[in-house]
């Protein structure tokens, strides 16, 4: 520990007792790797407070004693975003005790959820009320709000309600002096300028500590149906989608996936079925919702704009969920598609990459050849949001490379991705965040952008105390 850490760790036990710091090697240690086990970190102590007051007093000793701070939720980043540094120069502020749902008001439809709260508890939180947080991934069991406003985190309903930045209504923070930032006004209309709360959404930690939110609660489900789609192209898929949406404004799910990605969750997941008889080259995952019982039932209203569509060939074939064990079946499939890839196809680059969504179909098709002909014997292929024109591009190392295929040329195919990407006005970053793993990419590709950045950066956070190395 360096003479700094330790005057924080005892300063913050003398104030908040013992707990507010763990200091024990063991129990530091499973907070020192990222979720993909890709980057790892040393760190001191870990400290967890267990107030808005407390991280406030906390935030200020760090800036006084120039301690940088590494922001941590459930630790789920995608990133690396909230690994701390390697040289063990940081502490950990986990955020995980501040755990409290403050409220949820009916009439508002706003809850009040500390950082520490984890997405699954909100969710059944809300249920509890008759109303749902329409925010949801495959880490809800660990994810946290903290972490979910600091990545503008997407997931699988963005296609109706936006992501994260969209469903946040005011943020308590606590800004890198040790000031709080009392957001959480209700208030429908404030124009003093910028806003700090939308500042601190999608930050990655790096200027200020989210200690609690307001966020925004639609009406429960009341029913829902989930269709299987076979198609012929993306093109035809996005085709289907403006014509569900022409139709209704309640479909919330709209995922594409390749043929060979589902034959990869058949072969390698346990217990799937292929919805469809017929093979298809692509497939799509629709979902729709009711939130009262006098809406049309989802599966009918589904069943309804579908037909006309399989009827003009744009649909080669469709299936609707009987059951709500069967709807979940297909959400498996989608679910385990990063799992079944890594046992079907071995080492693959992978991408969460952004573009108009009107254009992905094009730049699938395009970005796809381009690669597999700088890169001979890789296949690549992408499956996700489209209806976000957001999709998790994948290339895999197919007959060109054994288990060390990533040291060798991950990188240049990265890059290569990365510029066709960028060449077609898209995002490097759809919905992961930038965190270790792309903060070279992101200064090579847009220089002017990380200079602006790291602007607004210095002026918040002039002794880089927040989360140093991810970013800018
Ligand atoms: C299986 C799996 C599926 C996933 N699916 C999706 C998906 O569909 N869509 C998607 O967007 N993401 C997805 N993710 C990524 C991840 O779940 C999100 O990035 C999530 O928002 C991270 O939340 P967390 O609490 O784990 O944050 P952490 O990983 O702990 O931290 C993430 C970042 O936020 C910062 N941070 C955390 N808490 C705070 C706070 N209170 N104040 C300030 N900064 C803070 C950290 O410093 C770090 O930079 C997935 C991850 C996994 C493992």
């Amino acid at each position: 520990m360096t003479p700094g850490q330790q005057s924080l760790v005892e300063q913050a036990r003398a104030r908040f007792g013992e707990r507010v710091a763990v200091t024990d090697a063991a129990d530091v240690e499973p907070w020192l790797t990222d979720w993909r086990g890709r980057w790892h970190g040393r760190s001191a102590a870990i400290i967890q407070p267990s107030s808005t007051e407390e991280v406030a007093t906390i935030v200020a000793l760090a800036s006084e004693l120039h301690v940088p701070l590494v922001p941590q939720g459930g630790n789920s980043s995608m990133v690396g975003g909230s690994t701390p540094p390697p040289d063990g120069s940081a502490l950990i502020l986990s955020l995980r005790r501040m755990n409290q749902v403050r409220s949820i008001d009916r009439g508002s439809m706003r809850a009040v959820a500390e950082a520490g709260v984890i997405l699954q508890s909100l969710h059944e939180a809300a249920l509890a009320q008759g109303m749902r947080f329409p925010l949801t991934l495959g880490a809800r069991g660990s994810a946290t709000v903290g972490g979910l406003i600091s990545t503008n985190a997407g997931g699988t309903q963005v296609l109706r309600f936006g992501p994260m930045r969209a469903l946040v209504d005011g943020i308590e923070a606590v800004l890198p002096d040790g000031t709080i930032h009392h957001g959480l006004t209700g208030l429908k209309k404030d124009n003093r300028g910028y806003s700090l709360d939308q500042l601190l959404v999608g930050a990655e930690g790096t200027l200020g500590i989210v200690a609690a939110a307001r966020l925004k609660l639609v009406p429960a489900i009341h029913a829902r149906a989930v269709a299987w789609l076979g198609l012929a192209s993306p093109q035809k898929a996005l085709d289907t989608l403006r014509a569900l949406e022409a139709g209704t404004d309640r479909i919330e799910g709209f995922e594409i996936l390749p043929q060979e990605s589902l034959q990869a969750a058949l072969d390698h997941i346990p217990g799937t079925r292929a919805p469809l008889d017929s093979g298809h080259l692509w497939h799509v995952l629709v979902e729709a919702t009711a939130d009262c019982a006098d809406a049309e039932p989802p599966a009918e209203q589904l069943a309804r704009l579908l037909a006309p569509l399989v009827e003009r060939g744009l649909v080669e074939n469709a299936t609707i969920s009987a059951t709500e064990a069967q709807a979940e079946a297909f959400w498996r499939i989608r679910d385990s598609l990063s799992e079944a890839e890594r046992v079907a196809f071995g080492p693959a680059t992978q991408h969460d990459i952004s573009v108009a969504v009107e254009n992905m179909p094009l730049f699938l098709a395009e970005a796809a050849a381009e690669v597999e002909r700088a890169f001979p014997g890789t296949s690549a292929s992408g499956f996700g949001h489209l209806g976000d024109g957001n999709i998790h591009f994948h290339v895999r190392a197919g007959t060109r490379g054994g288990p060390d295929w990533l040291e060798q040329e991950g990188y240049a195919v990265q890059r290569l991705v990365d510029d066709l990407v960028t060449a077609a006005g898209g995002s490097i970053s759809a919905e992961h965040g930038i965190g270790v793993m792309k903060k070279e990419e992101l200064e090579r590709l847009q220089p002017d952008r990380v200079r602006h950045l790291r602007a607004i950066k210095a002026a918040l956070d002039p002794n880089a105390i927040m989360n140093p190395g991810k970013l800018v």
